[in-house]
């Protein structure tokens, strides 16, 4: 089968195509055949050699992806052949594996893929929607009728946000960088949009929160930018989940002590099976009611990974990018 891999840690030109062996079911796993698999920033942190777990070289990336059935391993009952799926981490690696034509894995660890959504929207599944929820109603424990900010809402995580905290009856304000991202943060279900590229944008949310009460939740997509400046904000009783951050910050934590305020963090792979499990079953509710539809800004043949990795780290996001077999 063809697969990307990476050879030796650096710049995204170490993806190559390469050829390599189909991987076969082992115990209680399953074969799938990849039609799309998701692009996510950590891809490139660990291609770059710049992550705290890295895999043992060469290595398929990629955690996300969806695709059919394509063999059962021995006593895996769970599937049939032909089955769509989606997934978040093979067997594999963890977060590696998907950028094949064939991965493997854990008969538990697949989730049933809509009729209604097509291959590429499944591989914008995983990483980005289970994060944004568990973050949403795990970490910050919001609830409906309470007002969260999507510190970065453009992109792969922020679009998820948005339609999830919508469909759960939040009001909702989210930022982008870019006209075309403030457009697609609006139709995905922000009731105020604004760029975190204006002067005094901080001032704008704050005020349209409750007429400057500041949002309930903030979901902080660059916190070494953002985070000082969103204590500023945030409403009494408030919720800050760190989600993503490049980089050390200095922050005043009396703003934290004044306001009773909550900043926490995650990392999506310390979730429990239980807890992917509940996240998963409601995910599978939203697809199938139509409320999440994932939101697909660029599609790139395998050939092409390399830009596909440039692309996820440049600003103006628009949605998901995924890489086609
Ligand atoms: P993405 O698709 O590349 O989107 C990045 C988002 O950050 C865009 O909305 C971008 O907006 C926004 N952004 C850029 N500059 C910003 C600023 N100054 N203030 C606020 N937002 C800004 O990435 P993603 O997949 O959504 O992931 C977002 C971040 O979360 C990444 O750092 C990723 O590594 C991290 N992440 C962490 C976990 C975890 O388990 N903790 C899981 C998934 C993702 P514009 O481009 O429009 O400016």
């Amino acid at each position: 089968m063809r697969a990307i891999r990476v050879h030796q840690f650096g710049d995204p030109s170490v993806l190559t195509v390469d050829e390599v062996p189909t991987p076969e079911p082992g115990v209680g796993q399953v074969q799938v055949r990849v039609h799309a698999a998701g692009v996510n920033p950590v891809d490139t942190y660990i291609r770059s050699g710049r992550y705290g777990v890295l895999p043992t070289l060469p290595y398929i990336p990629g955690s996300d992806g969806a695709g059919t059935i394509s063999a059962l391993g021995p006593g895996a009952t769970r599937w049939k052949v032909g089955d769509r799926v989606f997934f978040h981490g093979t067997a594999l690696g963890r977060p590696y594996g998907a950028y094949a034509e064939f991965t493997v894995n854990d008969e538990d660890k697949l989730y049933p893929l809509p009729a209604n959504v097509g291959f590429a929207e499944g591989a914008a599944l995983g990483v980005p929607y289970a994060t944004a929820y568990r973050a949403l109603f795990h970490r910050a424990h919001a609830k409906a009728g309470e007002i969260v900010l999507v510190h970065g809402a453009s992109g792969g995580v922020g679009i998820a946000a948005l339609q999830l905290a919508r469909w759960k009856g939040l009001r909702v304000i989210g930022t982008a960088g870019s006209a075309p991202g403030l457009d697609l943060v609006r139709a995905n279900g922000a009731h105020f949009a604004i760029s975190h590229k204006e002067a005094l944008y901080l001032d704008q949310i704050k005020a349209a929160a409750d007429q400057g009460r500041g949002p309930d939740v903030i979901l902080e997509m660059l916190a070494n930018v953002n985070l000082d400046q969103d204590l500023d904000i945030i409403a009494s009783y408030g919720r800050i989940v760190v989600i993503g951050n490049r980089g050390r910050i200095e922050i005043d934590p009396r703003k934290i002590m004044t306001r009773d305020a909550v900043v926490t963090g995650l990392t999506l792979w310390n979730a429990s099976q239980e807890d992917l499990a509940t996240i998963y079953r409601d995910l599978v509710t939203g697809l199938e009611s139509g409320v999440l539809v994932p939101v697909i800004g660029q599609e790139w043949p395998f050939a092409e990974a390399a830009r596909a990795h440039d692309a996820v780290m440049t600003q103006g996001a628009y949605g998901k990018i995924v890489l086609l077999p």
